[in-house]
Order: structure tokens, then sequence, then C-alpha cells
């Protein structure tokens, strides 16, 4: 089993107004510089870690905001350095309002065989109040682009308790995305972060949200509806087709390694985690003096590593595989979080079927509450 692959794009044509992501608009003078040092990161990672490959993910920002060729360049350094394995898992991200027939095709022809699109809502409406570059027509044609430039395998974005959103619209933007046929679904709800211009219009009133009760609603509606048409819910946030799970999220949610490229990025290899200079002139500048982009690292040991193994996991519906977790550390689940887990179970959290630890159906509804108990 190889490695997982994150290369951070740090760069969106405009800066929508709920994020907080390390993303900046107006860095096109950057981004020939940054894909130079992305390739030397890759180069010094290789030096160190001779991992196979098995998922590479371009996320962002909007890696599509680069030339299609800068991102198949960065691709290619990858596959120089590593061996990608033959079935590879290659993702990038996609901005609707960033591709072209011609664009997807070239990434298609460089080797990525899976897209992510960031299409939220397919109401005018409400990507207008989120502050979304491309509208609902252009989020439609950039999945048909996608499918014809090949793409076998792709992820529809798609977000809620957004501004202005009712129950009907929500349903109405599934019931379209189900239309359109994609492999696979995650949903995300809109929270006000600090720093953004959500934040300042939340607290001077001016941000109506649909409310946590509402969220909860949609939340259930869209489960109901998307595996209804056949999809599985196999994560929190993700549906897919059988066979189409994304299985460089999953090496997240199994806490294996990863390296993470670029700005901001991190990597968790060899129990250690590390994470890179955020500032993109700063990762640059880093990687042009050959210096590491390195700012922070942390040992992740003992009943620590375990617990991120288990909140990680958790966030999977088939739970934490507990002959596995014995294999990996050497001890068990309940030795380890005995009095957490009867805790858990007792206000139905959480249940242990067939040798594993999983959230209940409540419990998917207040999982950050049950991922509190193996933190710290
Ligand atoms: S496109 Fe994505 S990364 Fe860029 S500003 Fe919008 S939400 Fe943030």
């Amino acid at each position: 089993m190889g490695a997982a692959a994150y290369v951070h794009i740090p760069f969106c044509q405009r800066k929508c107004l709920y994020c907080d992501f390390n993303s900046y608009p107006g860095m096109e003078e950057l981004f020939l510089p940054y894909a130079e040092a992305l390739k030397q990161e890759v180069r010094a990672a290789a030096r160190s870690f001779n991992t196979e490959i098995a998922t590479v993910f371009f996320g962002g920002g909007t890696p599509t905001l680069l030339p299609p060729k800068l991102i198949s360049s960065v691709l290619e350094e990858i596959r120089a350095c590593f061996k990608i394995l033959p079935n590879a898992e290659i993702t990038t991200e996609a901005n609707p309002g960033t591709v072209t027939a011609g664009s997807l095709a070239h990434l298609h022809g460089a080797g990525f065989n899976r897209i992510s699109l960031g299409v939220q809502s397919l109401f005018d409406n409400e990507l207008k109040r989120l502050g979304r570059i491309h509208t609902p027509k252009e989020a439609i044609r950039a999945f048909k682009d996608a499918r014809s430039a090949g793409f076998t395998n792709i992820n529809v974005d798609l977000m809620y308790g957004i501004p202005e959103e009712t129950m009907d619209s929500w349903r109405s933007t599934l019931v379209r995305v189900l239309e359109l046929e994609p492999e696979h679904i995650s949903l995300y709800s809109l929270s006000v972060e600090e720093g953004t211009p959500f934040f300042q219009m939340y607290n001077s009133g001016e941000l109506e949200l649909p409310g946590s009760e509402a969220e909860a609603d949609m939340y259930e509606e869209a489960a109901r509806i998307l595996t209804g048409a056949g999809f599985i819910h196999y994560e929190i946030s993700n549906f897919a087709r059988p066979g189409f799970f994304c299985r460089h999220n999953i090496t997240y949610w199994k806490n294996q390694p990863y390296f993470g490229f670029g700005a901001g990025a991190a990597s968790f290899l060899g129990g250690v985690r590390r994470t890179n200079a955020s500032s993109v002139q700063e990762y640059i500048r880093r990687m042009g003096a050959g210096e590491s982009p390195v700012v922070s690292e942390e040992a992740l040991e003992g009943r620590m590593a375990m617990g991120e193994t288990i909140f990680l996991g958790l966030r999977m519906l088939c739970g934490v595989d507990e002959q596995e977790f014995q294999s990996r550390y050497g001890t068990s689940l309940r030795k380890v979080f005995g009095p957490e887990i009867d805790g858990l179970k007792r206000r139905g959290l959480l249940e242990e079927p067939d040798g594993a630890l999983r959230l209940t159906h409540k419990g998917l509804l207040l999982a950050n509450e049950a991922f509190c108990q193996f933190l710290g």
C-alpha cells in the first residue's frame, strides 16, 4: 500500500465570502515560481522518503487557476521522483469558473483520473451570496465538459446552510446534481469562520442563515435522497457510488502516511506531523534558498496517536476496526479508551457491532461531541 500525496495550490481568482482557507487572489506573478518551489519540495521529499504513491490530490485554493501545463508539470515531477502505482487515484479540485473543455482534456491527458468540482449550489442567488465566481450554468457545463474529456470519476462538492437557502432549493440542487450522474458527492455545511467577510456580516446582523436546526434537517434530507439514489453514505460528509470512495481521503481517515507539498500543507510521515510555512512568498523563498519549508513538527505517540486514529476513523460509517487497531498499536481500544467508549455508548452516540467501533445515527449528528472524548 502506497502513501498519499497532497499538493496545495494557494491561489484563487477571488476570495469567497466565507473562506478562511490558505488561498489568495491577485498573485498571478507567483504561479511560475510557486510551481518551481513545489517541484523542489517534491525532489527533496523523494530523497528523504522513498515510498510508493497510491493517491495524488491537488487541492487549494483553485488548482485549475494555474495554466494546465503548469499543473501537469508538477504531477510529472512527482512521477519522476516517486513510483506512482499503476492504479493510483489522481485528483484535482476544480472551480467551474476556471475550466474549459480544452483545459479539462489537457488534465485528463496528463494523468488526472478524478476531478472534484466545487459546485456548492445550483441557485444563482445562493452562489452570489457565497461570493462564488461561477453560475449554475457554468457548473453544469464544467461537469459535462469533464465527462467529455474522459473523466469517469467526478465528485461534486455541495454546501448547505447557505444564506437564502430553503429546504426546497436544497432538494432541487441535489436532484439536479443527481441528473448529472456523478460518482461522488461531498456535502459541507457553511460555517462562519473568524476573519472572513461572513464573520463581520454575521456579527453585525447582516447575515441571515437558515440555522442549525434547518441545517441538520438538510443533512438528513440529503442523506435520504442520496442513499435512495443508490449512493453509499461512507463518511460523515461523503457519498459515493459503489467502488468510488475517495481513496485519498480514506488515507487521512485511517491516519495513514501522507505527503503534503506547498504553502501551509501538512504531512504525516513516520509518525511525525510536519506543517509548512503558510505564506506563499515565504514558502517560495525557503525552497529557493534550499531551506526546509517546515515550520512546525509534532511526533504523535502513545495515547495521542491512538486517539487521533479513533476520532479520524469514526468519521467513516464503517468506523474503527478493533482488530486493525490491536495489530497497529499492540493494545485494545477498550484498554485505552474504555471509560470514554462506555460513556458515549450510554449517551447513544457510539455502538460496537461486529468488531468495529462506530457512530450511531445520533452520533453522526453530534460527531464533534464524540470526537472530543478521544483528544487530549
Ligand atoms: S474557491 Fe475555494 S479556496 Fe478559493 S476562495 Fe472560494 S472557497 Fe476559498
